[in-house]
């Protein structure tokens, strides 16, 4: 444990994003390996489990297991007894690694499909997702050069009633400049100063402030909170970001989606007790 919360990184850091064409064929720059569309020649009709099954019977789907890795020689050998010749053999071994390709292509697809429902209906870290705020005069202390950062933290006092008692708790105790090269990281909250840490000043964003707002709160949490059954990583998380799997992210993450009144309580609403929970508490 490093003491100090880890905060949020910049969209820039997410991998890239695969968005998979369903099978479709490759359009002109497309390749099956960026977005898993079916290259040209991919092969739609025919089915290596038509007359396989029936000639192989039993052990078809486990001959099947091994045709991607069977030495082609063995591999003849096998087939040999079920009446294919050595020509024949190896065309059905080729017919089974391509239709083998194209199921863990089309799983991949799922998985992503999966991954991107839990991360609150597919959409991003909340960096720009929470509205356009009016700067307002900030209740704490502001570092020079801070000013916009402070109005926008004014801004959230002034608009959120949650913000406000996060700040009369303490729990915020001002927004500091701070050298972040190399932290990968535009902002922090320092649990043990209690204060928002800036560096990349000109693109913190609403959501970035009330992001480290959230990891104030996530900082009276009772201890345990993000061992709980709803915080795991197949759990839904906040964000594409926190969907990889830290639970202080999904915390503050999902502050910020409880502040933007996005319906967090309806997809989330385990999380969104928990959040609940220690924001009463403050
Ligand atoms: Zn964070």
């Amino acid at each position: 444990m490093s003491g100090q919360i880890e905060s949020m990184a910049p969209l820039r850091a997410l991998p890239p994003m695969i968005t998979f064409a369903e099978g479709g064929p490759c359009e002109k720059g497309e390749t099956a390996a960026k977005t898993g569309c079916t290259p040209a020649g991919g092969d739609g009709g025919k089915d290596a489990g038509e007359g396989f099954e029936d000639r192989v019977g039993d052990q078809a789907e486990s001959y099947k297991d091994i045709a991607p890795y069977a030495d082609p020689g063995d591999w003849a050998g096998y087939m040999e007894k079920f009446g294919y010749t050595a020509e024949e053999a190896e065309d059905l071994r080729q017919q089974i690694i391509h239709e083998e390709k194209e199921e863990s292509r089309a799983q991949a697809s799922r998985k992503w499909e999966e991954a991107r429902d839990l991360a609150f209906r597919g959409e991003d870290m909340a960096g720009d997702s929470l509205a356009k705020i009016n700067p307002g005069e900030a209740s704490v202390s502001v570092a020079k050069g801070l000013e916009r950062v402070g109005g926008i933290l004014g801004g959230l006092e002034r608009d959120f009633p949650q913000v406000r008692a996060v700040v009369q708790a303490g729990l915020i105790g001002g927004v500091v400049w701070s050298d972040r090269k190399g932290s990968g990281h535009s902002a922090t909250y320092n649990p043990v100063t209690k204060q928002i840490e800036i560096g990349a000043e000109e693109i913190i964003t609403p959501a970035t402030v009330a992001h480290e707002i959230g990891h104030a709160v996530e900082s009276v949490a009772p201890d345990g909170w993000g061992l709980g059954e709803s915080w795991r990583d197949d759990g839904p998380s906040a964000s594409m970001y926190a969907a990889q799997g830290d639970p202080g992210e999904k915390f503050a993450e999902g502050f910020v989606r409880i502040l933007e009144g996005d319906g967090f309580d309806d997809y989330a609403p385990a999380q969104a007790r928990q959040i609940r929970k220690v924001l009463e508490s403050i």
